[in-house]
């Protein structure tokens, strides 16, 4: 009898978006006419920009030929793109990283997901919350999280609730947890944290020997010179924390697939005898055993992001995405919503009005509107009460969605 992971049976039914997609639909059926705008899900909408279309023309055109033809590349990517990461995305900000501390992947989804196979099954867990549901469901999986109770909280996970009355800036926790989730700027709330914020993290980390999992997709994002784009601008930061990036959100990659991940080489965790281990060596052989490394021609067109061309079309491509968020946020402000985010992030976050609970605010405003927003308590206990609403969309549509609610509420 094969037994099945019995993990997999604790884990909330459903994807939170299958879930938004069915009340959608719902409605649908009801109202056949109507015409829905979503600002829920994070996907772009943006084509990929020339310099990364040109990149994959040559690209497939190279592998017509057998001169030109790529098989499997190196497990941790190709050098032309790691190079590029280091000259363009570290240099510039004074941080100096080796080759090999730089693994190219399919996606930061991935790869948050299973860097949790490094860390022995019976660490401890702290999490922002509201968070990205990935971190904790990977952890769940094999059982690290424990069990859930009736609120959706795990057992054995630490929950740093981010909210108004905090700024949505987490306080360290109160005791030592093994390794910490942290994501900035932050998807769902759309906030960020300063350098000064940032360096207590990495400093609780070094102090409690505390490994920090730091989920930068959002860094393109930022706008304000002193919010951190790396964890490794802050000193010490390499003996303590692994970041993730990922070009689907800077570069419209949703459906190419292209991130990487930074394991640095100074970093090291403890066996139970307290001798360390360096997690650089592990994770490249846990990457050359599952992983197979990502399509030649998804590297070619990460690469062509870091042109003088490409830079300058995905700066387009984000002002896009940020003034949708910009006028997002002037729009809610002036029809007296309590919003957040939208400045360093294409998330605005906003308080439902008198405490509505999430998901009767998505309805009344489906409903109502016809205006599809992501319920915050999706994300965590502490997003109750809240929902969140994209940039991702076009600009004309999220123009049309917000004259639509402006009309609602009156
Ligand atoms: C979108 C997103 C990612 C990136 O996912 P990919 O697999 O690279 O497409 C990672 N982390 C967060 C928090 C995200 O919202």
């Amino acid at each position: 009898m094969a037994l099945v992971n019995e993990h997999f049976l604790k884990l909330p039914g459903n994807y939170l978006f299958a879930d938004i997609a069915k009340k959608v639909n719902a409605f649908k059926a009801t109202h056949k006419d109507a015409d829905v705008i979503s600002l829920g899900i994070g996907d772009v909408t943006q084509p990929l920009c020339p310099a990364v279309i040109e990149a994959l023309h040559r690209a497939t055109d190279e592998m017509a030929t057998v001169q030109g033809f790529r098989g499997y590349g190196p497990e941790q990517g190709y050098d032309f793109l790691r190079e590029a990461i280091l000259k363009n995305d570290f240099l510039p900000r004074g941080i100096h990283l080796d080759i090999d501390e730089v693994f190219i992947n399919d996606g930061a989804k991935s790869d948050t997901g299973n860097i949790q196979e490094l860390i022995r099954w019976d660490n401890s867990i702290g999490v922002t919350d509201p968070i990205y549901p990935v971190y904790l469901d990977s952890n769940a999986m094999i059982g690290r999280a424990g069990m859930k109770d009736d609120e959706g909280r795990w057992s054995n996970v630490t929950y740093l609730p981010c909210n108004a009355e905090n700024g949505f800036v987490p306080e360290l926790p109160s005791h030592r947890v093994d390794v910490i989730y942290l994501c900035y700027p932050n998807n769902p709330t759309g906030t960020v944290l300063t350098k000064d914020e940032l360096r207590k993290w990495v400093n609780y980390a070094l102090k409690n020997d505390t490994l920090i999992f730091f989920d930068a997709a959002y860094q393109a994002y930022i706008q304000d010179d002193d919010i951190p784009h790396s964890i490794y601008e802050i000193r010490g930061a390499r003996k303590c924390a692994i970041e993730f990036h990922s070009y689907s959100k800077t570069a419209g990659f949703t459906g190419v697939r292209c991130g990487y991940t930074i394991v640095p080489k100074d970093l090291t965790a403890a066996t139970l005898q307290g001798e360390r281990i360096e997690l650089n060596p592990l994770w490249l052989r846990r990457q050359s055993t599952k992983f197979n490394g990502t399509s030649y021609l998804s590297q070619r067109a990460a690469e062509a992001i870091y042109t003088p061309e490409g830079k300058e079309q995905v700066k387009e491509t984000i002002g896009y995405y940020m003034r949708n968020a910009a006028m997002l946020l002037d729009t809610f402000r002036r029809l007296g919503f309590e919003v957040y985010g939208g400045e360093n992030a294409p998330y605005v976050w906003m308080r439902t009005p008198n405490g509505t609970p999430s998901w009767q605010f998505f309805e009344e405003l489906l409903y109502g509107a016809r205006v599809v927003c992501t319920p915050g308590v999706g994300f965590g206990p502490s997003g109750e009460g809240y929902v969140r609403f994209t940039a991702f969309g076009n600009y004309e549509k999220t123009q049309e969605a917000l004259e639509r609610i402006e009309k609602w509420m009156k």
